[in-house]
């Protein structure tokens, strides 16, 4: 196997931690474990779009994942794509689209690789009516440290299949997947923007809008008073119209340098979150848009991570179920701009209630919310240790993919299948998120 002499360190995309990480590239299928000089711990990695430390380990070495890229197979009578797991959404929709496909799910960046959004089982906007990203994933092969190479589905090693799916790399590497696309007729959404005020005006509009494909709200959690969770709503279909697919543009924005302090003042959020609510005059408004802008806003300025400075950033994301979810997700805002912190992108959607096929995924049904927020010494990590306190106690859970910061008991009462799963982890594969949560168990 190649191997390069010096790797630039790998960085998760909130910049915390940082660790030091060797990382070993990985061209072709049958790399690992032939090959590799295998240190004692391993763990494999795509775009390092996680926010925390599930993508990363400390002295140890890091599976990258970015040379196995290749389509396979495309059948497109059923839109059934094979491809390596480094492949990422982005390269599967410059070839899908053009032909009349597109992802079945889709997370916020089409920046992420498929192993990785198997391994986190992503959700997207349509979880309410699509489930997890691995629902659309009928099989995959996974190759395990004493060089076993096992196709997974719900037929064949169904329980390595569930474990892998939603197992944040744990179980061994990934080599290729299927993905079942969903066909389309044009690359335009068909978008509605509806204004809101508070959570009772968010749900009631999540109900009215629940046979629509695409929904989400962008809110904003620096405001009090009569604007406190004011935010607009976002829906979306394909449309139906037939145009041409073309492929599109590469981003050309970039951040070059990391943002100084000033810029992620409170006031300064608060006059973008006034912005970002004001820049839609109408109370609602509808329009056909492409698909980019609608799923990928964030794409269009590369580095964007950087804004937050060289201290990094903490994203907290829960899903409270709808039980609690009103009054939770109210306290949970509360205790936020109680704070004194604010956010520049606050997300909040409805999630349904199509199982995942995966053991450990995220979602369940109820309200999720997600914010970035950037590390303040001493202010911060109080406020995400609160919020996952409150968490656990309004019945929720938080999102690995997200975090840096949930406790062992945290982790073992949000996910109380943890002993089953770690039946299946390989024994060579570790994480510094999966260290930092069983360490004490
Ligand atoms: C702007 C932005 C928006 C986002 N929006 C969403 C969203 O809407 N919904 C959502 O669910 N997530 C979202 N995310 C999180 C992101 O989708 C996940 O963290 C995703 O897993 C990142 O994929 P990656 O290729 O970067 O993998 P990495 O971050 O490098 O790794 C993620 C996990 O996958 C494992 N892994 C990677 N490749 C393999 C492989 N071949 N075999 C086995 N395990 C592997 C790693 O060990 C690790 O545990 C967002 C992230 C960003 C930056």
């Amino acid at each position: 196997m190649p191997r390069t002499p010096k790797v630039p360190a790998f960085e998760s995309w909130g910049r915390y931690p940082r660790l030091d990480c060797r990382v070993e590239p990985l061209y072709w299928r049958d790399d690992f474990p032939r090959g590799t000089r295998l240190p004692p711990e391993v763990l494999p990695v795509g775009m390092g779009r996680s926010y925390g430390d599930v993508c990363l380990l400390e002295d140890g070495t890091l599976l990258s994942t970015l040379g196995m890229d290749r389509l396979l197979h495309f059948d497109p009578a059923t839109g059934l794509l094979r491809c390596e797991s480094g492949t990422t959404l982005d390269e599967i929709l410059r070839f899908a689209v053009p032909r009349g496909w597109f992802l079945p799910v889709t997370p916020g960046t089409k920046f992420v690789t498929v192993g990785g959004a198997i391994a986190n089982d992503i959700h997207g906007k349509n979880h309410h009516v699509a489930g997890t990203f691995g629902a659309h994933v009928p099989a995959f092969e996974l190759v395990r440290s004493d060089g076993a190479r096992l196709t997974c589905s719900a037929a064949e090693n169904a329980d390595l299949y569930a474990a892998t799916i939603g197992g944040m790399g744990l179980t061994g590497l990934i080599t290729w997947a299927e993905i079942q696309l969903r066909p389309i007729s044009s690359r335009k959404i068909r978008y509605e923007g509806i204004k809101f005020r508070g959570i009772d005006e968010f749900l009631a509009l999540s109900s009215s809008n629940g046979h629509a494909e695409y929904t989400v709200a962008w809110i904003d959690c620096v405001s009090r008073g009569k604007n406190f969770a004011r935010g607009i709503y976002m829906v979306g279909d394909h449309s139906e119209a037939i145009e041409e697919r073309k492929p599109s543009r590469a981003p050309r924005l970039s951040v070059p340098v990391d943002f100084p302090a000033f810029a992620l003042s409170r006031p300064s959020m608060r006059l973008f979150n006034g912005l970002y609510y004001h820049k839609q005059l109408r109370r609602h408004v509808t329009g056909l848009v492409d698909y980019e802008p609608f799923f990928y806003p964030l794409d269009a300025v590369l580095h964007w991570n950087r804004i937050y400075g060289k201290r990094g950033f903490l994203q907290f994301q829960c899903v409270i179920p709808f039980r609690y979810g009103r009054d939770g997700i109210v306290a949970i805002l509360e205790a936020i701009t109680e704070a004194g912190l604010a956010s520049f992108l606050a997300v909040l959607k409805v999630m349904g209630d199509r199982p995942s096929p995966g053991l450990m995924s995220f979602p369940q049904p109820g309200i999720t919310l997600a914010l970035d927020i950037a590390i303040k010494p001493g202010v911060t990590f109080p406020l995400f240790d609160r919020l996952a306190e409150m968490t656990r106690e309004l019945g929720g859970r938080l999102y690995p993919a997200k975090d840096a910061r949930m406790t062992g008991p945290q982790f073992r009462a949000f996910y109380p299948q943890w002993q089953q799963f770690a039946q299946y982890r390989d024994p060579a594969f570790l994480s510094a998120f999966w260290e930092r949560v069983t360490a004490d168990a």
